[in-house]
């Protein structure tokens, strides 16, 4: 009920959009872009509200919680539909009420090619600050419909070995040892395990996993550790226990600290909160190890490719990550995980209510689909 008083709440706030009246099939075929006659060769962007419902109760160093507001987009040219999605955690500042706002605002009316990309985002990025999440569900949406009218993934295009997809890791919240056992062996077909720690029983959270797994462990602090010494310390001993990396041990606010940590630490340190957009990949360089690259931080496919390539000729690792997403926004990041060290795409999988089939793990590994653009299609009901 109240997800309904809020589509209609926004849906008031968004009066000159036309709103999806319900979920539509991709278009069929790859008809030519230089086709005229009979379809609309305008584009048209169209978005409506959704809340994504969690599998549990998601628990890190500074919040939880049981729901994600999210925003499904369509951007459609020639008779064929992108797909997109913004995902809108809230400690990330975006809502249903900023990106109906800002969407809102968007007229792709003036553009008569998708494929003018460059121009489309820096307008769509000159239409207001921030708004990162609502600006990648466009992208996703406009590179969608890209692939659907070459009839090719976006991996493809990019270049990009689909067998060379990373394993991707399953997120274990903070939780009581009983909980976290049973999640261990929900987890059963991943080959790597991602831990919240950041709290006071970092070791016991460790000790339990330990005790019915040996399998490899990435660590996200979320900033929790305050102490450089301390943090030292602590990744010592995670390495003695199977960790492979530590995600954003303390503060993105504390470079010199960090620094010093990544320079005398045994394990790769990875920037999340501390790097957001493709401006912000040349100063985490030296202060961490790689950065945690997420179309929701940084805008969009486009973006985050550029972010993956100016980390790799920096020398950094690089990790593809995401929010709680549907298939939708989770399969179009999964297109640039060849690219990636490690890959953490598991948001779709933590939620009960996608729409999408996209981007699968078979034992353990992403598997891309072969459909073009972000290589999804709506579920059959
Ligand atoms: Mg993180």
């Amino acid at each position: 009920m109240s997800n309904r008083r809020n589509f209609l709440k926004y849906s008031g706030l968004a009066a000159g959009s036309l709103l999806l009246p319900a979920p539509m099939p991709a278009a069929k075929g790859c008809p030519s872009v230089f086709k005229k006659s009979g379809k609309s060769t305008m584009m048209k962007l169209r978005f409506r509200p959704y809340e994504l419902q969690l599998r549990h109760v998601f628990t890190i160093a500074n919040n939880s919680r049981t729901t994600t507001p999210v925003m499904l987009t369509e951007v459609e040219f020639d008779g064929i539909i992108g797909y997109g999605e913004a995902s809108m955690p809230p400690y990330l500042g975006e809502s249903h009420k900023t990106a109906t706002e800002f969407l809102s605002k968007v007229d792709l009316s003036s553009f008569n090619d998708p494929f003018e990309l460059e121009d489309i985002i820096q307008y769509i990025d000159s239409l207001a600050a921030g708004n990162y999440a609502a600006k990648a569900s466009v992208d996703i949406a406009l590179h969608d419909l890209i692939g659907k009218i070459l009839g090719q993934p976006w991996h493809k295009l990019w270049g990009l070995n689909p067998s060379k997809t990373p394993n991707t890791s399953f997120t274990i919240g903070m939780d009581t040892p009983d909980v976290v056992r049973e999640k261990v062996h929900e987890a059963d077909i991943y080959k790597i395990l991602k831990v919240k720690l950041g709290r006071d029983n970092d070791r016991e959270m460790i000790q339990t996993i330990r005790s019915v797994t040996d399998k490899p462990i990435c660590v996200d602090v979320n900033q929790g550790w305050k102490d450089k010494h301390m943090a030292l310390d602590m990744i010592h001993w995670l390495a003695t226990q199977g960790v492979v990396f530590v995600e954003q041990p303390m503060s993105r606010l504390a470079v010199d600290d960090m620094a010093w940590l990544t320079e005398n630490s045994p394990l790769p340190t990875m920037a999340d909160e501390a790097v957001q957009t493709v401006y912000d990949v040349l100063s985490v360089h030296k202060v961490y190890s790689g950065i945690n690259i997420k179309l929701m931080k940084c805008g969009g496919m486009r973006n985050a490719h550029k972010m993956a390539d100016m980390a790799k000729i920096l020398g950094m690792k690089v990790m593809i990550g995401c929010m709680t997403e549907t298939s939708c926004a989770v399969s179009a990041a999964a297109q640039l995980s060849p690219i990636a060290d490690w890959a953490d795409l598991d948001g779709n999988l933590l939620i009960s209510n996608d729409i999408y089939d996209g981007v699968n793990v078979v034992d353990g590994k992403m598997t891309l689909s072969q459909l073009p653009g972000i290589g999804i299609r709506m579920k059959s009901k």
